[in-house]
């Protein structure tokens, strides 16, 4: 039984306590948006150049701090240290390409007879942010950031298994000259501080990152307010080789095994062309025997343990030991481990091609000619990300063109950048993040008609 007043986070390659916290209660949540409302008027009055120097200011504090981030993020997280750099850095960078986007959040003049039509993007006031533990860093500052930049105040939930990062970084702020209550962080339950955030009437949009399930109750509360809401969820996503790819890149492990495929762009459906079947299952298992699993603070290590005990039963549930697979290895003793898997005999249908494994586990899946493989790409629930792997262009503007998902990549695994529009298709979600038009997320626009009709003659 969880604690209802206090969260215990646990280092997921050692099992051992890192810190405890108190959990927020609905009290704590209403007194922090209280708090909230009152910080977003002082914030939204300053000029755009002054916001925007203090978020860059924020950014340098976070710059300064990269290194103790990264660490916290490997403690609670079981992030490899390289991933957790990127991490930070990518918080970092982000606050610096919002803060410009602070300044450039322009409106527009509309022909209109008899006078002038201008819009504004004015800010919405209170954000509620919820982000899961599988990105606890970058995903808070994707939700938070860009609607700080654009004039609004920001409470955070982070998710109970790793609040420390979010906890830092809201330091971080006032350290920096943020203004107090501007950026607060409030660790605590999903179905209390969660639901008591969704709820309030003064949060005017709730960003939500994590399952589709609880994205689709978060979707519900706020459709009671009529709140607007971006819902970042789950993924499924297919990685499309053909015949004629580059096959060792297009098999990259690590387009499943990143963050020990707890990722929501995990590509954890491999399709591939039928007569390449056999090469790419033996390109499979020499790369699986070959990924460093093991202590997350060493340099070397590529992958590291899953979030918790729990994730490890759900990832398993998925893995019969007599499941046929392509297996690496995993450390015994204490730690969340589970070992880089292919399962190679899934049915489309089954269960393990279809939802969401969160764990180091793709299946492989073969397919015919074009057409049968947009098939099955699309054959999900969702459509968060893919990748299409071939050197025929046409085909692969065809197949990009095809598939239903957010995020494409066409030789390449590569989904997220902080410049460019991030979001899914289907049940992987609503809204984008990230990308130029992040702030506008974050605003209402308002449109003002100017007579320029005078006095009667
Ligand atoms: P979750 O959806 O339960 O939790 C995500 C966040 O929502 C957490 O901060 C949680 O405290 C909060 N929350 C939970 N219930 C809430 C509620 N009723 N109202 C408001 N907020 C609530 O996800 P989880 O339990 O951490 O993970 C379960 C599964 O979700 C994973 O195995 C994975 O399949 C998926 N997942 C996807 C992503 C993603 O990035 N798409 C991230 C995390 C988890």
């Amino acid at each position: 039984m969880s604690d209802p007043n206090e969260l215990t986070v646990l280092n997921p390659a050692t099992e051992e306590i890192v810190a405890t916290v108190p959990a927020a209660s609905e009290e704590d949540v209403a007194a922090a948006v209280a708090r909230a409302v009152r910080a977003q008027r002082t914030w939204a009055a300053l000029a755009p150049a002054d916001r925007a120097r203090l978020l860059r200011r924020f950014a340098d504090v976070v710059d300064a701090h990269t290194e103790e981030l990264a660490r916290l993020e490997v403690s609670e997280a079981g992030h490899t240290l390289g991933n957790a750099r990127w991490e930070a850095g990518n918080a970092r960078d982000l606050l610096l390409y919002a803060a410009g986007g602070a300044e450039r959040l322009l409106g527009r003049q509309i022909p209109a007879p008899g006078g002038w039509d201008v819009t504004f993007h004015e800010p919405l006031g209170v954000v509620g942010v919820i982000a899961p533990w599988n990105f606890p860093m970058p995903i808070a500052a994707w939700g938070s950031f860009p609607a700080l930049a654009a004039g609004n105040a920001v409470v955070l939930k982070p998710a109970e298994a790793t609040p420390l990062t979010a906890l830092r970084l809201a330091a971080l702020a006032l350290e920096a000259g943020l203004p107090e209550h501007l950026f607060q962080v409030l660790p605590g339950h999903g179905t209390t501080a969660g639901r008591a955030l969704v709820d309030h009437p003064d949060v005017a949009k709730i960003v939500f990152t994590g399952s589709t399930r609880t994205g689709r109750e978060v979707m519900e509360r706020c459709a009671r307010l009529v709140k607007p809401v971006t819902l970042e969820l789950g993924g499924k996503s297919p990685n499309v080789v053909f015949a004629d790819a580059d096959l060792t890149a297009a098999l990259d492990p690590f387009s499943f095994l990143d963050n020990c495929g707890q990722d929501c762009c995990a590509r954890t459906r491999l399709l591939v062309q039928e007569s390449v079947l056999d090469e790419a299952r033996a390109l499979l298992a020499d790369a699986l025997a070959a990924v460093v699993v093991g202590d997350p603070a060493d340099e070397k290590t590529q992958m590291g343990p899953l979030i918790s005990a729990r994730q490890r039963e759900r990832v398993r549930s998925y893995v019969p030991d007599d499941a046929p697979a392509l297996r690496g290895s995993a450390p015994d003793g204490p730690g969340f481990w589970f070992p880089p898997t292919v399962l190679t005999a899934e049915r489309p249908d089954g269960r393990a091609a279809r939802e969401e494994i969160f764990g180091p586990v793709a299946v492989l899946l073969p397919f015919t000619d074009e057409q049968d493989a947009v098939r099955l790409a699309n054959d999900t629930p969702y459509g968060l990300s893919g990748s299409v792997w071939t050197r025929d262009l046409g085909r692969a503007l065809r197949v990009s063109q095809a598939v239903r998902a957010g995020n494409l990549s066409v030789n390449s695994h590569s989904s997220v950048r902080y410049w460019t529009p991030f979001g899914g298709f289907k049940q992987s979600g609503l809204g984008r993040e990230l990308g130029p038009d992040a702030l506008t997320a974050f605003t209402e626009t308002k449109n003002v008609f100017i007579s320029t009709e005078g006095p009667e003659k």
